[in-house]
């Protein structure tokens, strides 16, 4: 059977419906891991809970605030030194693989103040990435120019460029970083019909791609109109290894042996 990783995944969100059997059909699937990525304090804690209760499913915890709680009315609990005193505690449970998902995000943000808002709490992820050793997980949307600007300073931070939907040019700009980042492909890819989107799928180094279903969102075909559930990590794999061209069995290897590289899972 294929051995699959799915390294960003929601299930463990409040309002996910039978979390519980997706990580039972996903086992059954191949899906023999994934990590559970926090977005806020609150979902940090609960990921690192469903991470506990699901060892034997094979779950790990990502605890990291989200550039979308950046907007003005969370900015306060965001940024505040009491959340950040919270979340640095996290990550000394086990289950902590990854600092995350953080970064910049212009295309649901167009505030002024944005940017610097979303610097600001990158930075502290940036640090305690950099102080635990633990590698990123990161959410760039339409907005590569102040996160070229901030990595410049934390160049042996390790991770993944998480749902990676851009050109092959701002492609070709991160694997050329000093911090040898992996790209985390979705279902974005199977229902692109963007050309320059689908060229850097093709274009990103074997050795560098991970995989990711970002449930409960992204759900590719043939479950599209669906929920996404972790088992569509099989789907996703099928798609891209038949879009580079490649043996899905080679291409399912090597993938899982990135994620378990970097996330040392
Ligand atoms: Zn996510």
């Amino acid at each position: 059977m294929l051995n699959l990783i799915d390294t960003h995944c929601h299930i463990h969100d409040d309002d996910y419906p039978d979390a519980e059997l997706s990580v039972q059909l996903a086992n059954k699937c191949g899906v023999t891991k994934f990590i559970c990525v926090g977005t806020d304090l609150q979902s940090s804690i609960q990921a690192i809970e469903f991470a506990k209760k699901h060892k034997k499913g094979g779950a790990f915890a990502s605890v990291g605030i989200h550039p979308h709680e950046t907007i003005t009315n969370k900015l306060r609990t965001s940024l505040s030194e009491d959340t950040w005193k919270q979340l640095t505690a996290l990550v000394k449970e086990p289950e902590v693989v990854a600092i995350g998902e953080f970064g910049f995000d212009f295309f649901y943000h167009k505030e002024p103040e944005a940017r610097v808002n979303q610097t600001k709490l990158a930075k502290k992820h940036l640090d305690l990435a950099q102080a635990t050793g633990l590698p990123v997980i990161l959410h760039i949307r339409e907005a590569f120019e102040p996160f070229f600007e901030l990595i410049a300073d934390y160049p042996q931070v390790k991770g993944v460029v998480h749902s990676f939907s851009d050109t092959p040019e701002k492609l070709e700009r991160i694997l050329d970083l000093p911090n040898n980042f992996c790209i985390g492909l979705n279902g974005i890819m199977t229902f692109s019909k963007s050309s320059a989107q689908l060229q850097a799928a093709r274009s990103v180094p074997l050795d560098r791609l991970v995989l990711e279903t970002d449930s409960p969102y992204l759900t590719p075909p043939p479950e599209r109109g669906t929920i996404n559930s972790i088992k569509n990590t099989l789907h996703i794999a099928e798609f891209l290894s038949d879009l580079r061209g490649e043996d899905l069995e080679h291409f399912c290897q090597a993938t899982t042996a990135n994620a378990k590289r970097l996330f040392l899972i």
